[in-house]
């Protein structure tokens, strides 16, 4: 391949009409920061003269060239520009002149259009856009506006909605009101369906009423978090949908509570102190996974102990403690085996004993309990949602905050693949 063929190929010059120079190439500085410098010429034989439309003929003629500095797919890691003489005509029909356009870059643009599709590719990546902007060479307000030019924009298909749904919401932008917006997703595949701005109740009671009655009927379980305002709008909107707590949210009900408990138990014993403040994961996990056979030295305990052992201890110490703890227990037990009838015992014994803070999550189960059911009936939880939510959390703190909610969304929507680039 000739070397000119192949620095063509390299900028990915697909207009067959630039032709890159002899001694084409050279390095200059530019604002202290060395770019390469491709010098080449645009030239073909336009059709017709662009301003009056008039067939070439004898009288649209050659009149020099204009030369512009094009921003490019950087080469080795350098900035690098397209020094492109464009070749002009004079029209002598309409007396004016044109100048040769290029597919390369739009009118009155000096950033190529496979620089922008790179940036817009890019925009996929977990990279801030002050990143983009450096990597790019091209400004930080001209990353956000490619990225929001590149992709078509996303239109729900407000005649349907997926038989299973999962609600939850994520901490968004300063501009919006309460800073939560809502996201929704199908339960099955794990996709985004949309993302709404505010997630309070009037605000998606008017969303969820843009969608066809028959795509709302369609639905038939939401997993949601025990957030009351959207057991009212599923009441309202969804007929024929079960509403199905998240398991991981009445397992954090429970937890936060025993925490609680633990802390305060914790704080009144001068003796225990230590091991309370120390041991707290032992005491959260599953106590069928708690260790029963390795003895190894506890330098709280001065001696060997195994896992079972440590949290034994704490058990004894305090009746309060005890009974809080073997409630928690059993509530992880049920929901792990999906066992309706030990909830059911569970919420119809006394539990005397346990903190009011238990006492308090017992209430909210009792209030809940349907859709508790709902949850041990179903394979349905939240989890799908996790890793949306991790990725929200990065594209913000890699975006130092984003002042603009649309722009915001429409990151999301490109990091999760369901914003497609335009075709050019
Ligand atoms: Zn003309």
């Amino acid at each position: 391949m000739p070397h000119i063929d192949f620095i063509q190929d390299l900028l990915d010059l697909k207009d067959q009409n630039i032709i890159i120079s002899e001694n084409c190439y050279s390095e200059e500085k530019i604002k202290g920061i060395i770019h390469k410098i491709i010098n080449a010429k645009l030239i073909y034989n336009p059709i017709a003269c662009y301003k009056c439309g008039h067939i070439k003929d004898d009288h649209i003629v050659k009149h020099g060239f204009k030369t512009s500095h094009i921003k490019t797919l950087s080469t080795a890691g350098f900035h690098t520009i397209l020094r492109l003489d464009k070749q002009r005509y004079r029209c002598r029909h309409c007396n004016s002149t044109f100048t040769l356009k290029t597919s390369l870059v739009n009118d009155g643009c000096f950033i190529s259009n496979n620089t922008k599709l790179s940036i817009a590719l890019d925009a996929k990546k977990k990279v801030s856009e002050k990143d983009l902007a450096l990597n790019h060479n091209v400004s930080h307000s001209t990353v956000s506006r490619i990225i929001d030019n590149a992709y078509e924009a996303y239109k729900v298909n407000k005649n349907y909605l997926p038989t299973n749904l999962c609600f939850d919401e994520f901490k968004s932008v300063k501009s919006t009101s309460g800073a939560m917006s809502f996201l929704f997703v199908n339960a099955d595949s794990g996709e985004i369906i949309d993302i709404v701005e505010d997630r309070k109740l009037e605000h998606l009671k008017r969303y969820f009423l843009s969608f066809s009655k028959s795509a709302r009927r369609a639905v038939r379980n939401i997993v949601i978090d025990m957030y009351s305002p959207y057991m009212t709008l599923i009441k309202s909107l969804f007929p024929n949908a079960k509403i199905v707590i998240d398991k991981f949210h009445l397992v954090q009900l429970f937890s936060r509570a025993l925490n609680k408990t633990r802390i305060r138990i914790m704080n009144q014993s001068d003796k225990h102190y230590n091991k309370f403040k120390k041991f707290w994961k032992l005491i959260l996990k599953d106590r069928n996974k708690l260790d029963t056979v390795r003895l190894q030295y506890n330098r709280t305990f001065r001696k060997q102990m195994r896992e079972i052992d440590i949290v034994d201890f704490l058990m004894e110490q305090n009746t309060e403690f005890k009974a809080s703890y073997t409630l928690y227990q059993d509530i992880l037990t049920a929901i792990k085996l999906k066992n309706i009838s030990l909830l059911e015992s569970i919420l119809s014994s006394e539990n005397l004993l346990v903190s009011s803070y238990m006492i308090t999550s017992l209430k909210t189960v009792k209030k809940y309990k349907k859709y508790i059911i709902n949850m041990f009936q179903c394979q349905y939880t939240n989890g799908v949602i996790e890793g949306i939510n991790n990725k929200i959390k990065v594209i913000k703190r890699i975006a130092f905050g984003y002042r603009s909610y649309v722009h915001f969304r429409n990151r999301i929507l490109i990091t999760q693949g369901i914003l497609k680039i335009k075709a050019a």
